[in-house]
C-alpha cells in the first residue's frame, strides 16, 4: 500500500546544520492491519505520518501510495485522497465545540445528510456511545468519549487508511485500551497507523516500526521479522 523510497525530510533546508526528520527511509507498509510507529519525542514519527498522509511533502525521495507517487501529485489529488481514502485522528480531538457528538461525526461526510446521519449513529454506537450522548456537545462528554467521537468522524468516509497521532495520549489507561481495541478491530480490513511513545498502547499491533533520530531502528512483525 505505502512504499517509502529513500524518503527524506529536512526542515530548515537553508541552515548549515541540516536537521533530518526523516533520513533516507526505505519501508513498505501492509494493506491492512494495525501498524504502530514508536519512538521518543522528536524522532520523526509525526513527520513520517504527515508525509504519508499528504499533509506534508518530502524534501527528497518518494512515497508511493498504491503505486502512485505522492511527491509528484497535484494539490487537487492530494485533497481527493484526504477526503476519500485517508482518515485522521489526533491527540487532541478537534471537535467543534458548539456542535453535538452526532453533528461532529457527520461534519465531513461525503454522502447525503440522511444517509450520513444513519451511518454516524451506527458508528457511534459501535464505538461505545449511548444514544443519550448523541446530542451532547464535546464539553458535556468525558475525554474518552470525545476521542471516540473523533474516531467515529474519521471513520465516516470508510477510509482505506486511518492515521492516528498519539490518539490515547490524553486518556486514562482504561479509555486508552478501549480506543485501541476499537482501532485494532477496525484494522481487520484496512490499514490503521498509530503513532505513540508508549509500548503498552501498541501491544496488539501487527507490525511495530521503531524510529530513532529520523531513521528506522527496528521493524517487528507478528509471527517474525518483516
Ligand atoms: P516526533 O513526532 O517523533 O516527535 P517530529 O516528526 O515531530 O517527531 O519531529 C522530528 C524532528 O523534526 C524534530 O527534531 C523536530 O524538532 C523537527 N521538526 C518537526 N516539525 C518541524 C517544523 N515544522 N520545522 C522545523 N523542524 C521541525
Amino acid at each position: 500500500m505505502f512504499e517509502l523510497k529513500n524518503a527524506t525530510m529536512i526542515y530548515d533546508m537553508d541552515k548549515e546544520e541540516k536537521a533530518y526528520a526523516m533520513n533516507r527511509i526505505n519501508l513498505t507498509f501492509p494493506d491492512k492491519g494495525l501498524v504502530g510507529i514508536i519512538g521518543p519525542s522528536g524522532s520523526g514519527k509525526s513527520t513520517m505520518m504527515y508525509t504519508m498522509s499528504t499533509l506534508k511533502r518530502l524534501t527528497e525521495g518518494d512515497i508511493l501510495y498504491n503505486g502512485e507517487s505522492l511527491s509528484g501529485i497535484s494539490e487537487k489529488r492530494r485533497q481527493e485522497l484526504r477526503r476519500y481514502e485517508l482518515g485522521f485522528v489526533f491527540e487532541r480531538h478537534y471537535l467543534v465545540s458548539y456542535m453535538t457528538a452526532l453533528e461532529n461525526a457527520i461534519l465531513a461526510a461525503s454522502c447525503p445528510v440522511n444517509e450520513a446521519k444513519a451511518k454516524a449513529e451506527k458508528i457511534l454506537v459501535d464505538i461505545g456511545l449511548k444514544k443519550s450522548e448523541f446530542n451532547k456537545t464535546p464539553a458535556q462528554l468525558s475525554g474518552g468519549l470525545r476521542q471516540r467521537v473523533a474516531i467515529a468522524r474519521a471513520m465516516m468516509n470508510d477510509p482505506k487508511v486511518l492515521f492516528a497521532d498519539e490518539p490515547t495520549a490524553s486518556l486514562d489507561h482504561e479509555n486508552a485500551f478501549l480506543v485501541m481495541d476499537r482501532l485494532k478491530e477496525y484494522s481487520k480490513d484496512r490499514l490503521v497507523v498509530v503513532i505513540t511513545h508508549d509500548h503498552s498502547i501498541i501491544k496488539d499491533a501487527d507490525t511495530v516500526i521503531e524510529v530513532w533520530d529520523g531513521s528506522i531502528s527496528n521493524v517487528t512483525t507478528k509471527g517474525g521479522q518483516a
